[in-house]
């Protein structure tokens, strides 16, 4: 395993749509076990693969509401269903020591597929269902930055988590 660099606003990898994972070899699994080193590695919760520099459909992210804290692979991911809305702070590791206010569902659900093209379905709420809905978009090339309606002085910061 190897930690790979995370790039940062203004890289144009940041900004291209990634493609479909088809092969389930032994190149996707490096590079989901190096994200999984890299996501550790950064104190983040998410970590989307063109945020690495690799424009495929694959993320990881941190399962906060298990105990302990659980990793999930997701290749593939799309967000099949939400509930509620509300007003969250959100962080993103490519946007280092930006924080502000976006609008999330409080629950999504998302379908994706495992490190062997097994399909399976997840559900998460709060901090779960944002990352959902975060790491997704970074797959077509958006950023949070878009949807922010108020910045945060970090000065005032009381947590909020980078994905
Ligand atoms: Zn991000």
């Amino acid at each position: 395993m190897a930690l790979r660099k995370i790039l940062t606003e203004g890289d144009e990898q940041l900004l291209k749509h990634s493609r479909k994972v088809e092969k389930f070899d032994d190149r996707l699994h490096t590079l989901i076990d190096d994200m999984r080193e890299t996501l550790e590695n950064s104190g983040g919760v998410g970590l989307a693969a063109p945020q690495v520099g690799i424009l495929r459909r694959v993320v990881v992210l941190l399962d906060v509401n298990k105990e302990p804290e659980e990793m999930v692979e997701l290749v593939n991911p799309e967000v099949i269903e939400q509930k509620g809305s509300e007003r969250v702070v959100e962080g993103c590791l490519s946007v280092p020591g930006v924080y502000g206010y976006v609008t999330r569902p409080t629950w999504a659900k998302i379908r994706a597929q495992d490190r062997f093209g097994n399909w399976f379905e997840r559900e998460g709420e709060g901090i779960v269902a944002q990352c959902f809905c975060h790491e997704t978009e970074h797959l077509d090339g958006h950023l949070f930055t878009e949807k922010v309606e108020e910045y945060i002085d970090p000065e005032n910061m009381q947590g909020g988590d980078e994905e």
